[in-house]
């Protein structure tokens, strides 16, 4: 089980695979996100595909709304070997056209999707395919009887729903089932995967719904995530935001690095700059995070703004810079590399220095 001292305890779960990346059990949190291309456009959506890989994205799921997106799905499982999982509601036709595909996963829900036939053609296929099942529930679709039992969406409404919907499979004997119970309301995100755990062992796919823009849904997305994985629960995290899904994956991995569970890419430590501010903080933060953007490896920098507090945390980050007046001191693993004159020089000199970093780093 992945622990660290700070993090003693993760829910253990059962491991599903979806394609060649494991979920739950040992397998570190992993990060997912959904196009917004069109699927029927193969093209564009094997360049969002891609566009979300370079950024880290390990899973990536597509709505298939229907037969023509789900036709499309063999140009696009050619296109790329990124594991993909298949969006479908309420037609098991298209999730055996998906499957037939090559999609690595399905996101349905059985109770959904007609009748009991209909079910065991979804279980044989997904069984035939080792395809993994995600029973997704969303605070919008639970059951109308459910929502009349517990008078609206609540987390036990939400629970039982996905109670029942795993229950078709497991009747039928399928158990590679990861299950998700998203809401817009944070808490009762909370509330509902904290009962869903204690009744299952199945991988749990953390999220909270309809997030909103990237500042908010980041933010909420923050909270909502912060607090399950800080509880140990979740094993795979989709940050859902309004816009790019490129943006999702960034913030997911900075959800992972605040807690101490993953890290990707840099980590920029700067000031939040105050009366004691030296030097232009916030233009050469900006130049450095602009910089470090794409850069996968793991490292600290530190960008600080004054003699009080910049020098400890220069000290401590691999690469570093603390303003001084009309100066910068860089730092390199705690050795102070020189001092820089002249409020002019201190972006291009510690912008050299950090590609001397980048360059030796690489060799
Ligand atoms: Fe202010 Fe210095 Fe702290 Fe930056 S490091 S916020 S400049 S005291």
């Amino acid at each position: 089980m992945h622990t660290t001292p700070e993090m003693p305890f993760r829910r253990p779960s059962r491991t599903v695979a979806i394609g060649r990346i494991g979920v739950g059990g040992d397998n570190p949190v992993r990060v997912q996100s959904m196009t917004n291309t069109d699927t029927r456009d193969a093209e564009a959506t094997l360049a969002q595909i891609a566009a979300l890989s370079d950024a880290g994205c390990e899973i990536v799921r597509l709505a298939v709304l229907d037969e023509a997106a789900a036709k499309a799905l063999c140009a696009i499982r050619a296109g790329t070997d990124v594991p993909l999982v298949a969006d479908i509601h309420f037609d098991h036709r298209l999730a055996v056209a998906a499957l037939e595909a090559g999609m690595d996963a399905l996101r349905i829900n059985p109770g959904n999707i007609g009748s009991e036939a209909a079910v065991d053609t979804v279980v044989a296929a997904a069984t035939a395919h080792s395809a993994p099942i995600r029973i997704g529930v969303n605070s919008g679709s639970v059951q109308k009887d459910l929502l009349k039992k517990y008078g609206g969406p609540t987390p036990e409404a939400m629970v039982e729903s996905a109670l029942t919907h795993i229950a078709y499979l497991e009747k039928r004997g399928f158990y590679d089932i990861k299950v998700s119970l998203k809401s817009s309301s944070v808490t009762r995100t909370i509330a509902a995967y904290r009962l869903l755990a204690r009744q299952v062992d199945y991988p749990l796919h953390i999220g909270v719904t309809e997030a909103g823009t990237p500042l908010r849904g980041a933010v909420k997305s923050a909270v909502g995530l912060g607090i399950l994985l800080a509880e140990g629960l979740g094993d795979t995290l989709r940050v859902s935001l309004t816009g790019d899904p490129v943006t999702e994956i960034g913030v997911a991995y900075e959800i992972l690095r605040a807690l101490d569970l993953r890290a990707r890419g840099p980590e920029i430590i700067s000031c939040p700059t105050c009366g004691r501010t030296e030097i232009d903080l916030v233009g050469l933060a900006e130049a450095v995070e602009a910089r470090l953007r794409h850069v996968p490896d793991v490292f600290t920098v530190a960008v600080m703004g004054c003699v009080v507090n910049g020098p400890g945390e220069a000290r401590e980050a691999d690469i570093g810079i603390a303003g001084g007046r009309d100066c910068g001191i860089i730092f390199r693993k705690g050795e102070v590399l020189g001092k820089v004159r002249g409020a002019e020089n201190l972006i291009p000199a510690f912008m050299d220095e950090l590609e001397r970093y980048l360059t030796e780093k690489k060799e």
